[in-house]
């Protein structure tokens, strides 16, 4: 992926309130973006970025296809001037899938723009009602059909730990996610943000939070869902803005790190099968790929401490399998 030139057009668009949601606390941003506000941010961007490089203006936090299609003229021509110039290669933006029709592609595509991400969330009508989104999973379906079909890279945005969802609910949302054949997916475990109806329904106990843990056990299962499709996961977490780490972020799955800690329980996950015949006590050694050694031992050594206690070995990780995702039983001493 190109680097990316984010604008935050924080909330606008939203015909309503998704319960998770205050862009303003989670992307950090105060103000909708104007016109000045995309060559003057661009035009910053670009001073700090290597000259050969050729980003991507990337519109973010709000449903862009959604505002007033003057509003979206106005924020795409500002955009579009970086492209003419050469100094931009093309505008990605995120919105709803019920704000994608062929006349609004037609405006995206007429000013360069090349990704469209969609926020989906769930595939489960009944969670996509109680978290108030306003759209139903078939929307999903049609608006990525059609973003296919008209030739834009898509990339579906998923939620984990909903209102009324479960780990069985997050994992067909994944599958059905799937099966709409994105160029990439987001996966976004939820956080209770401070000054949102989920806040409130959390402290009213209508909400149960959906921990870390919980993240990290849902996601191991959802993410070889996507590997196995070949569809990249592009992003996994919230990023951490100051505003989140500082107190927004009062509950839920918020932790910097949460994509390697996903990566070392899927890597726990596939590790225990093969010592499942040696249990008992012993030493078991193991080979992954050098960049991997700290994700199979586990944050922590959370991984060699749930080995010691479900299969009764020790865990002597080395960095000398060829391939990045190798895991390879070198030995097992038995005492
Ligand atoms: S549509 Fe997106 S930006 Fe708008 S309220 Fe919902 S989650 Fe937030």
């Amino acid at each position: 992926m190109s680097s990316i030139i984010p604008i935050f057009i924080p909330h606008t668009g939203c015909p309503m309130d998704c319960v998770f949601c205050n862009q303003r606390r989670i992307s950090g941003s105060l103000l909708p973006a104007t016109a000045q506000d995309v060559e003057r941010e661009t035009r910053s961007a670009l001073e700090k970025l290597p000259c050969k490089s050729r980003p991507q203006i990337a519109f973010y936090g709000g449903s862009f296809t959604a505002i007033p299609a003057v509003q979206q003229t106005e924020l795409l021509e500002a955009a579009y001037t970086f492209i003419e110039s050469g100094e931009v290669s093309s505008i990605r933006l995120s919105t709803r899938p019920d704000a994608i029709d062929g006349e609004r592609l037609d405006r995206l595509e007429r000013y360069g723009v090349t990704v469209v991400e969609l926020g989906s969330q769930s595939m489960d009508d009944e969670v996509l009602e109680l978290t108030n989104r306003g759209h139903t999973a078939e929307d999903t379906v049609r608006a990525a059909a059609l973003i296919k079909e008209r030739g834009f890279s898509l990339i579906l945005q998923m939620m984990t730990g909903l209102p009324g969802s479960t780990p069985e609910r997050d994992i067909e949302t994944a599958r059905r996610i799937a099966a709409l054949n994105p160029d990439g997916v987001r996966i976004y475990p939820t956080v209770i943000v401070r000054d949102t109806a989920l806040y409130e329904m959390w402290l009213r106990g209508e909400y149960r939070e959906h921990t870390v843990d919980d993240a990290v056990a849902v996601c191991a299962k959802i993410v070889p869902v996507f590997n196995e499709a070949g569809i990249p996961v592009i992003r996994l977490g919230l990023n951490p803005t100051e505003e989140l780490s500082g107190g927004s972020a009062v509950g839920g799955a918020y932790h910097p790190a949460l994509g390697e800690l996903v990566l070392s329980r899927i890597y726990l996950e596939r590790l225990l099968p093969m010592l499942e015949p040696y249990r008992g006590p012993g030493t078991a050694t193991v080979a992954v790929h050098p960049s991997r050694v700290s994700v199979m031992v586990g944050q922590h050594r959370k991984n060699a401490e749930e080995i010691r206690r479900i299969a009764g070995l020790r865990l002597k990780v080395v960095g000398d399998a060829a391939e990045k995702d190798e895991i390879r039983l070198v030995s097992v001493a038995k005492e």
